[in-house]
């Protein structure tokens, strides 16, 4: 099967919609899947109106199963901008004061949670508790027990939850996973992951632990941490971790700078990966399997995502990743689809318990075991 027509079909359409799906429009990119849908429509309020909250609203702008109808924000004159933006509707708008009448809000099915890590496990209970399914931004907790208690409180309050893991439906990413699975790399023995960026205002919520949760470990680290898993298929029984710290006053108590971490996993599999705040040009995933290779640079970033294998070049579409995931939560919150890789609190919890686990290897200068 060829690689265009296993992403349409991985992405639901018919058969005659295969065929009839343009070239020319798949060149251009693969956001508008469904232009005829007339299934239900999952109607989002965003909460957290910020750089990120800014650019899926955005995307969503394209999206044909999901749609941006209310806010809720602390700042008035934010809320009065988005609402002229995107057309919401006065009775759609919450403050973080009022936020839990949206339990009486017919019109909204979902709460997407875009605020600084440490306020998202709050946001997504009192979403819960309104009766809303919650979307909420990686990383979905500062440690695995509170992301363990957003877990729960979704599921009494019969809401799904998911986390805004949008690799997990990129079409590069989505292939290698493919090609894994079908046994193209043969046996996986190798994963590296790098990622960072240089940080720069030292006042911004992400170098405030009570705010960041950590530091680049919470924020970009966590890539590595969820790619190693989904790039070998398998999950982590063993943690080791070297923390380097060159500026103690940017990087406070509590707030990494730089991590190097590695993972043993049940096959024998091995990864080592790198997270930092203080180097740039790491984003770079390489898989390394006994009959061939995937190396991917950006492999993270917004895109495009590049790559290539022991093949040749990776040339799945370009997407907007965010268009794409909201429209695939859409099926997975009405239709019950099972994504490739999952996008649920479980998930999410999976990559927390390894921040913690590496944040105490850190600590002990141990070999820490997991169980996932
Ligand atoms: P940001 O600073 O641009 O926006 C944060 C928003 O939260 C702002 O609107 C701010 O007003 C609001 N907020 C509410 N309470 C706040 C408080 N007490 N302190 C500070 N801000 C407060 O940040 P961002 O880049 O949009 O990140 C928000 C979340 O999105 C984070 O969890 C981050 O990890 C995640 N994120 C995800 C991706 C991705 O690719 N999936 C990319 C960027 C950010």
């Amino acid at each position: 099967m060829n690689s265009r027509r296993d992403f349409l079909q991985k992405l639901g359409l018919s058969a005659l919609a295969l065929q009839l799906a343009p070239l020319s429009g798949w060149a251009a990119g693969a956001d508008n899947v469904e232009p005829h849908y007339d299934g239900p429509l999952l109607r989002v309020a965003i909460l957290g109106l910020g750089g990120y909250g800014t650019m899926v609203a955005e995307a969503m702008q394209k999206c044909t199963k999901a749609k941006l109808v209310g806010v809720v924000s602390g700042t008035p004159s934010k809320v009065k901008a988005w609402q002229s933006k995107y057309g919401i509707p006065e009775k759609n708008c919450y403050n973080y004061e009022n936020f839990d009448n949206i339990k009486n809000n017919p019109d909204i099915d979902a709460v997407y949670v875009i605020t600084p890590n440490g306020l998202h496990h709050d946001f997504v209970i009192r979403t819960a508790a309104a009766g809303k399914h919650a979307i909420c931004e990686k990383p979905m907790a500062v440690n695995a027990q509170e992301g363990q208690a957003m877990v729960d409180a979704c599921k009494k309050a019969n809401v799904k939850l998911l986390v805004g893991y949008r690799m997990h439906f990129e079409p590069k990413t989505l292939e290698v996973i493919r090609m894994r699975q079908s046994g193209e790399f043969g046996k996986i023995r190798f994963f590296q992951g790098q990622c960072g960026f240089t940080i720069g205002d030292p006042t911004q919520w992400r170098l405030n632990k009570k705010l960041a949760g950590g530091g680049s470990m919470m924020d970009i680290g966590i890539y590595a941490i969820n790619g190693a898993r989904y790039m070998t298929g398998e999950d982590p029984v063993w943690v080791t971790a070297q923390e380097t710290k060159t500026d103690t006053v940017k990087f406070k108590e509590g707030v990494d700078e730089t991590i190097q971490f590695q993972f043993g996993f049940p096959s024998g599999a091995v990864a080592s990966c790198l997270s930092t705040y203080n180097m740039n040009n790491l984003d770079r995933f390489f898989l390394d399997g006994e009959k061939g290779f995937a190396e991917m640079q950006p492999s993270t970033g917004y895109g495009p995502i590049r790559g290539r294998t022991h093949l040749g070049e990776l040339n799945q579409p370009i997407t907007t990743h965010q268009t794409v995931q909201m429209d695939e939560m859409a099926d997975i919150i009405f239709k019950n689809k099972q994504p490739v890789v999952p996008v649920n609190g479980e998930e999410a919890v999976k990559d927390l318990k390894l921040i913690d686990a590496i944040y105490l290897a850190v600590k002990t200068g141990k070999k820490v075991e997991v169980s996932l």
